[in-house]
């Protein structure tokens, strides 16, 4: 006989004694139509999930998972599979309330758009439009015409164009100038995006060729000089976005990449990543060129995203010299990458508020929570004090603490911007029960932990999200 140390009969024995107590589909089903919670879903739904939920507990038991008899009691059994039907029922795709800090947040939705975008999300939506029909003529239209104009009045551009997003735009810019050809990139620019997009593998999926020049700290102009061939197709720049390489370093500026492809005559592509219209120096964060700044210096063609430091809808927008753009354009990858009409109505919004830089600032969420004053965060920050410290004293120890918010979106990696947050330190949970509440409410509040206590960074946060905070720990807390 073989010896079994772990003696599997008894387990065995137990096995079936659970399988067996498993309740059919069928009396599943009366029961379950006779409550008042599961009125809205529909008998085909609710076979659907009754059936799963016992299959899964089926695969329970199979797999060994700890299960009394007391589990599967009648009572205890159906009122766990109400709370997995509810949970099924529920939609999947929810607000959430971001405490983060982390103003451009890719995990949390990136950009939240202000009430004019939202208007006219509104009627792109539930109406019909021009999309592709032009007013004055009453002929076929181009939908790109209704944002090229707007686009270049901002950037200085003469053409523009934009696609689902700004991996799309690297992609169809390096496939119809570079299919075939060599680029040119500085080994310090090889970036990966989260979410798997690498420089090096759009590159390849696009048919160039990549040639890697200069160090991984100092690339020289001379480098670029050398490598350039009678197939080189585009001198790229891309933007390191999520890091920084700091110490001895040296990238080479626009201006003398832009001479040297004027003189082979190969254009000059910058990738900016998180581009933005508008100096954000002033309110503390470190200086980068803004789209305006980098069109005027002379580069070719330059792309970045419409959801990151632009603060408006997914797209990637390609702006640069009309010769070029026209040839984007009539590439047939373009039709695979275009745009829909939430994306053009949203982004036609948003760039008609940085008209007016003032505007954008102060209606762009995106930008005003960078812009934000910390005294401003504060107030917010006390307004929800006073009323948590009010009802639930008891239950939690509760302060206002200085933190860090950050802009996110892979951009401006290292820079802090000033915040406050609520600190709270539950006395009856643990922090990590209490983090995990708030992220199971109805509306979830995602904060995050340090030093044992949950932060909920309040620069983050809508004013009109203060109360709904106060309710879900009032929740929890009862
Ligand atoms: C974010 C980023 C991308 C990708 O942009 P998406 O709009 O997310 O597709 C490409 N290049 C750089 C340098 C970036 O920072």
């Amino acid at each position: 006989m073989r010896m079994n140390p772990t003696n599997d009969c008894p387990e065995r024995a137990v096995n079936s004694t659970l399988l067996r107590l498993l309740p059919k589909v069928d009396d599943c089903i009366h029961t379950l139509q006779q409550q008042e919670i599961l009125a809205e879903v529909s008998f085909k739904s609710l076979t659907r999930l009754i059936r799963l939920y016992i299959d899964q507990v089926r695969q329970d038991i199979l797999r060994g998972v700890e299960l009394s008899s007391g589990d599967m009691e009648q009572e205890r059994f159906i009122s766990r599979m109400i709370d997995f039907i509810l949970h099924k029922q529920r939609v999947r795709f929810r607000r959430v309330i971001n405490c983060t800090g982390v103003i451009i947040h890719t995990n949390l939705g990136r950009s939240i758009l202000p009430k004019q975008t939202m208007d006219a999300l509104y009627y792109a939506g539930g109406r019909y439009s021009n999309l592709e029909f032009d007013l004055d003529t009453g002929e076929r239209g181009s939908r790109y015409s209704l944002v090229e104009e707007l686009l270049c009045e901002l950037t200085g551009a003469e053409a523009a164009l934009v696609v689902n997003n700004n991996a799309a735009a690297v992609l169809i810019v390096l496939e119809t100038l570079a299919k075939g050809k060599e680029v040119i990139v500085s080994r310090g620019q090889l970036v990966e995006i989260g979410g798997s997009f690498r420089i090096p593998d759009i590159m390849s999926r696009s048919g160039a060729d990549l040639v890697e020049v200069g160090a991984t700290n100092r690339t020289h102009l001379r480098d670029y000089e050398n490598a350039i061939s009678e197939n080189t197709g585009l001198l790229l720049k891309v933007h390191c976005s999520n890091y920084r390489i700091i110490g001895f370093t040296k990238e080479v500026d626009n201006q003398e990449l832009v001479t040297l492809g004027r003189q082979r005559d190969i254009p000059v592509v910058e990738d900016l990543g998180s581009g933005c219209l508008v100096d954000l120096s002033r309110f503390g964060l470190m200086k980068e060129p803004t789209v305006q700044e980098v069109v005027a210096s002379g580069v070719d063609v330059v792309t970045f995203s419409g959801d990151k430091l632009l603060g408006g809808p997914q797209a990637g927008i390609i702006v640069g010299r009309k010769k070029i753009i026209d040839t984007i354009k009539k590439n047939p990858l373009n039709r695979a990458l275009r745009i829909d009409k939430f994306t053009l109505s949203g982004l036609e919004s948003i760039l008609r508020l940085y008209r007016d830089e003032p505007t954008a600032l102060e209606t762009i969420p995106s930008l005003a929570m960078i812009a934000a004053p910390v005294e401003v965060v504060d107030k917010r920050a006390r307004r929800l004090l006073r009323r948590l410290r009010r009802d639930m004293k008891e239950q939690c120890r509760i302060s206002i603490v200085d933190s860090t918010s950050r802009v996110g979106g892979g951009a401006m990696p290292e820079q802090n911007v000033p915040s406050r947050s609520i600190a709270l330190e539950p006395v009856h949970l643990s922090v990590n029960e209490l983090e995990r509440a708030l992220r199971k409410q109805e509306i979830a509040v995602i904060g995050r932990i340090e030093d044992d206590r949950l932060l909920l960074d309040m620069r983050t946060v809508l004013d009109d999200e203060l109360a709904l905070i106060h309710k879900s720990l009032l929740q929890i807390f009862s």
